[in-house]
């Protein structure tokens, strides 16, 4: 992936200083709150009244705080999140199914067998071909957000229309475009979600993302953030492997891997969801990859099969979450893209900011708080860096940064 956006956007390298990278302070309002009594036991140089009324500013001021950071705690169910990116995965296809122009053009379906596997002539049942889990899970329990033929329309704010800009606003809550717009492997400056989750008392070491792009670490920046990070071509570790991750290594390790950093969909997946039934994360991230790959290649039926696969590992991971304990009936699933892409016949391959529309994606979610509202009818218009505050808000906290994110869509919560 890589190579191909050097490729595209010229090698654009903007260097980010070290230094910069210290400069993410996450607001822990719990510990704002313990400063504020804290300050309160010791304030003992004031008359009785003075005192009484700093003290009834402080507790209100405390209270407040506390208020503000578990602003929807109490109401909702949720306790785990789960947040999966499909790489440049079009919002066309996700509502219509193939498109009937690419899937005619022999140059971009060589494969004939998946033609008739994912053709249907009505647009309804082309999408549930495509994509059944979405259409028949998703769409029947939860929300689905992006189809711009009904309206509702999901945009990035980042003005690079690339991967790594488009994780980082995902996974931050906001575009940096001064500094975040290659796919370089710099650790980003710019804290996220997932750090400031893993940096409550009840989330700590609870925080893990797998990824088939070897970037990842440094998007969700391993070293500072604490945030369990496996990505790319890397095999399970630690001394208590199970014999499925062990399985996962050998075979992994023993095959040609076709695609430069990334890894494929199928090990991130399986070795993700082995982790999930060993150490019960309660934020995990999954960010698959092979949609995009393909797209550049211009293999229209390999990134139409990609999607279906992905599709079906996230249907194993939602029966999954139904099974355990853990997670059955508590456990929330956002999906959502870095990327659009193209629209006609020569761009759908293709995406950055001369790619016009390749800013339009989409989202989707699922859980016991989201009323199950299926495809998101009427005007509206949504972003990227919603996402992020989404995330915090469904367990409960209030997410902030020290540049100003999008909002939570409350609508998600059935607020
Ligand atoms: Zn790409």
């Amino acid at each position: 992936m890589l190579t191909i956006l050097t490729q595209e956007f010229g090698g654009t390298l903007i260097r980010i200083e070290p230094s910069s990278q210290e400069n993410f302070i996450s607001p822990d309002l719990f510990a704002v709150h313990y400063k504020v009594l804290n300050d309160i036991t010791f304030s003992n140089t004031f008359s009785s009244s003075s005192l009484s009324i700093i003290l009834m500013k402080k507790i209100l001021f405390a209270l407040i705080i506390s208020w503000s950071s578990v602003s929807f705690g109490q109401s909702l169910k949720t306790e785990n999140v789960i947040l999966i990116t499909l790489d440049g995965m079009r919002w066309q296809e996700i509502f219509n199914g193939g498109d009937s122009s690419l899937m005619r053009q022999q140059v971009y379906l060589k494969d004939e067998k998946l033609r008739e596997k994912f053709w249907r002539d009505d647009a309804t049942e082309r999408r549930k071909a495509l994509l059944p889990f979405f259409w028949n899970t998703l769409a029947v329990k939860g929300q689905l957000y992006g189809n711009r033929a009904l309206g509702c329309k999901v945009n990035v704010t980042n003005n690079q229309w690339f991967s790594y800009p488009g994780y980082s606003e995902i996974l931050t809550g906001h575009a940096d475009d001064d500094r975040i717009n290659s796919n370089d492997k710099l650790y980003n400056p710019n804290g996220t979600v997932l750090e400031f989750i893993n940096q409550q008392a009840a989330f700590k070491g609870k925080v893990a993302a797998f990824s088939s792009w070897d970037v990842f670490p440094y998007i969700i920046n391993d070293k500072r953030s604490g945030v369990v990070v496996n990505g790319g071509l890397v095999e399970a570790k630690g001394d208590k492997l199970t014999e499925k991750e062990k399985t996962l290594n050998q075979i992994m390790t023993n095959i040609p891997n076709p695609i430069t950093g990334v890894r494929l969909d199928a090990f991130t997946f399986y070795y993700g969801l082995e982790y999930m039934k060993k150490n019960k994360p309660r934020v995990m991230y999954f960010a698959f990859d092979e949609t995009d790959d393909f797209a550049h290649q211009g293999e229209y039926a390999a990134y139409l099969n990609a999607a279906n696969y992905t599709d079906r590992f996230i249907g194993e991971l939602w029966n999954y979450l139904q099974t355990d304990p853990v997670y059955k009936n508590k456990t929330t699933m956002i999906l959502t893209c870095d990327h659009g892409r193209g629209v006609n016949a020569q761009e759908w391959r293709h995406h950055g900011k001369k790619i016009a529309e390749a800013d339009q994606i989409w989202m989707a979610v699922i859980g016991p708080d989201t009323p199950a509202k299926g495809e998101v009818k009427g005007e509206c218009q949504y972003y990227q860096n919603q996402v992020a505050k989404t995330m915090a808000s469904f367990l409960g906290l209030n997410y902030q940064a020290d540049k100003k994110v999008g909002d939570e869509v409350l609508s998600m919560m059935g607020k």
